[in-house]
This record gives structure tokens, sequence and C-alpha cells, in this order.
């Protein structure tokens, strides 16, 4: 290991002491289906029906009774049901339902016979297939049973939960409520975007990026601009936001130099539980608590502040919310083309590209130039490649770890 990366505390031991001190919120709030989306459960789900509410036809056929199928005579069809308009007549003996799929089984139906296994005969028609009894009815229940759960408290309600609660008529569901986040950058060299640029000043790239993922993940954010840095102007930063939000996000000056002044500010206004990580990108990364509020310093440069907000501050959040599913999807192992390089001493989370070889085999390679500078990377990458700690230079051909991006990083 590198003399200088002893001392830095590992991703898991940081995420483990991060996560394990943090209790969920159990504000709710009852919000329509409509406005839900992204947001997590505060409670379980209860259907209120069953699913289906009542027998219906799997297929485009006829509704038939066993009893009258017997003799193989020809049935006539006595009459129809459709969806949304059952049928409602008297049943002859001797005689079917023509029946569409959806459409409530006639009370005293044993089967439905799917259109393909029948012959038309004159007005009537004849069974080609063997009939066995229920075949093709879908009974009450038989997805869903009134009373049951349907999803847990923490759940995020996305695109495969929201219309399932649709589907059973739930109009409104409790959630926690949003977090309240507030963000600042730290630099005199940053310059909002939109104003030009003077001599030695670059634009506010994380700021932008902290709240776009955060708007994303359903937070509100309180935005509180650029703060030079200057111990005055910090201090009344960290105070205001400590005192409006759940969680307070800096960027930059967390490091060692003359004019990185976020952990001493963190120490002076609250306490440092940890400083400096055993990763890369993303070493000098702080973590604490103010009065109110939680606190993440994250580094400066774009790719490390982007990287630990992605592997940190979203499994805190996530975990503020009380949010049981993972965050980040697994990691997998594929083989690498081209070379990597690393020096042993800290987890390495380079960006990569996964993609199916001809063979049909997954593989990996790298976007490029990976220093903590050079953003594009990550618009041009899919997954990270993630590095073990201990992992010198990567040749062509080995395993690595690749670990693909969440919504959060795509699209
Ligand atoms: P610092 O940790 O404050 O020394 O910042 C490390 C590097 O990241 C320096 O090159 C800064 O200019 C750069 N940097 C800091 N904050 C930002 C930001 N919000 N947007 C873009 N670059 C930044
Ligand atoms: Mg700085």
């Amino acid at each position: 290991m590198e003399p200088f990366t002893t001392g830095l505390i590992s991703l898991d031991d940081a995420l483990a002491t991060m996560l394990g001190q943090i209790t969920p919120l159990t504000d709710d709030e009852t919000l329509s289906i409509t406005d839900a989306a992204g947001r997590i459960t505060a409670e379980e789900v209860i259907s209120p029906i069953d699913v289906p509410s009542f027998a219906n036809s799997a297929m485009d056929g006829y509704a038939v009774r066993l009893a009258d199928i017997q003799n193989e005579k020809p049935l006539y069809v006595a009459g129809k049901a459709f969806a949304g308009a059952p049928f409602s007549g008297e049943w002859p003996a001797g005689s079917c339902i023509r029946i569409m799929t959806g459409a409530p089984v006639p009370p005293g139906a044993d089967a439905v016979v799917m259109q393909e296994q029948t012959e038309q005969d004159g007005e009537a028609i004849r069974i080609t297939a063997p009939v066995a009894a229920g075949q093709n009815i879908r009974l009450p229940g038989e997805d869903i049973r009134r009373g049951a759960r349907v999803l847990r408290a923490g759940t995020r309600l996305g695109a495969a939960e929201l219309p399932l609660l649709a589907s059973l008529g739930v109009a409104e569901v409790n959630v926690i409520r949003r977090l309240r986040v507030a963000v600042f950058s730290t630099g005199d060299e940053l310059q909002p975007v939109g104003q030009p640029l003077g001599a030695g000043q670059i634009y506010d790239t994380n700021r932008f990026a902290v709240s776009l993922m955060l708007h994303k993940l359903g937070c509100e954010v309180i935005d509180l601009g650029i703060i030079r840095d200057d111990p005055d102007a910090l201090r009344a930063a960290f105070q205001q936001a400590d005192s409006q939000a759940d969680v307070t996000l800096s960027s930059g000056g967390v490091s060692v130099g003359e004019a990185d002044y976020t952990k001493q500010m963190l120490e002076s206004l609250g306490e440092v539980t940890f400083w400096k990580l055993a990763i890369k990108p993303g070493k000098p990364f702080a973590f604490g608590r103010l009065k109110n509020s939680w606190f993440c310093g994250l580094p400066g440069n774009p790719v490390s502040a982007a990287l630990t907000f992605y592997q940190l501050v979203q499994p805190l959040l996530a975990k503020l919310t009380g949010q049981q599913s993972a965050v980040l999807p697994p990691r997998q192992r594929v083989k690498l083309t081209g070379s990597l390089k690393k020096s042993p001493g800290r987890l390495d989370f380079q960006r990569g590209i996964l993609s199916r070889n001809a063979e049909g085999e997954m593989e990996v390679r790298s976007t490029g130039p990976q220093g903590s500078h050079v953003f594009s990377s990550f618009s041009q990458a899919n997954c990270f490649i993630v590095l073990e700690r201990e992992r010198g230079n990567v040749n062509a051909g080995e395993w690595v770890e690749v670990e693909p991006f969440n919504a959060l990083l795509e699209g």
C-alpha cells in the first residue's frame, strides 16, 4: 500500500458507519398516485380488492359446461359475453356462450374453449380439442387477494409500482415527506454558469451536478450558491444550511490546502465522523453532524464530487427516507478489453463502457483518461469499473468488477 493511503477509511467502513448513525425520517404525507413518482412508501399498501375481481376469460372463444359436451354434439351459441358487457340471459342445455378475453365468465361455465379449437357448423360450433375443467378461466383473487400486502413500507414508487396501485383502484398513497437538502459550492475561483469567466476562474459544475441529482431523487433543494473561501462567509453558509435542511452538502475546500476550511468548519459547528476515504476519485470526503442536519463535504473536483455523491450521499438519502431496496445495481465480473493503469492503495472507480461482444459475452473497456477533472468520462460511460484497493495495473483479458450506472447517471 502507498504510505500516504494508510489511515484512509475504506468505502465499506465509511458507508457502514454513516448508515449506522442515521435513523430514517417518519414524517409522512398523503399524495395522489399521479404525484408520487420517485417517493418512498411510509407504510405498507394493502389491496382493497381481489384481482381479478370476477372470474373472466383468458381467451376469445366459447364458455361451456362440461355436461353439455359429453355427447360431442354441436353446441349452438346462446348468447355473448364481452369485456364490460356480461351475458345475462337464460343459458339452455346443449348450448355455449360466445366470450371475449376479459369478459365475465357466465355463472355455471366450467371452461372456456379457445376459438382456434372450434369449428363452425352452421349456427353451431364443434369443439376440436379435449376440454379440461377450469381451462382459460381466470379466477377471482388469482393474481392478488383482497387484504394482501402489495407493497412494503420503504418501497420506491416507480413505473412498476404506481400502475399496480392504479390497477387496484388505490388513488392515494402515504409517502415519506421530501428530504430538504441544502447545497453550496466553495471556492474563490468559481463563477455561476451564465457569467463571463475572469482570469483564473472556472464554472461551478458541482452545484449544478448535485442539484440535478437531488431533483432526480425527489429531494427539495435549498441552493445557497457559491461561497468564497472565507471563514466568516463559510460559517454563515453552514449555519443557514443547517437551520433549513435535513442534509447539508458542500463541495470543495475539503482537502489540506491553505484555503480549505470545510473540515475546520465542521469541527467547530458540529462533529466530524470521518474524513478521507481510500477511494479514487474522491479521497477528500468528509462526513459528520451539524446541529440539525447531516453534513457531507464533497471534494472539489467535479468527477470526485459526482462519484462521492453517487456512492455515499445517494445511500445516505435512501436510508433517511427508509428506502428498503438497494440504490446501486449489483456488481458483476466481466473481462476487460484494453488495459488499465492503477496503483495499489485505494478502491478505484474508473468509468467504463460495458457491452456485448460478437460471442454474446459481456466485456468492458475504459472511457480513456480517468483524471478527476475529466467529467466527459461520465457521459461516455455506462458503468464503473471497480478495481480492488490492493490491485495494481490491469492487463487486457483480466476479470474486473463492473457496476452498471443506475438511473441517476443514465439518461
Ligand atoms: P478544492 O478541494 O477546493 O481545492 O478543489 C479541488 C479542485 O476542484 C480545484 O481545481 C477546484 O478549482 C475544483 N473545483 C472546486 N469546486 C468546484 C466546482 N464547484 N466546480 C468545478 N470545479 C471545482
Ligand atoms: Mg477550493
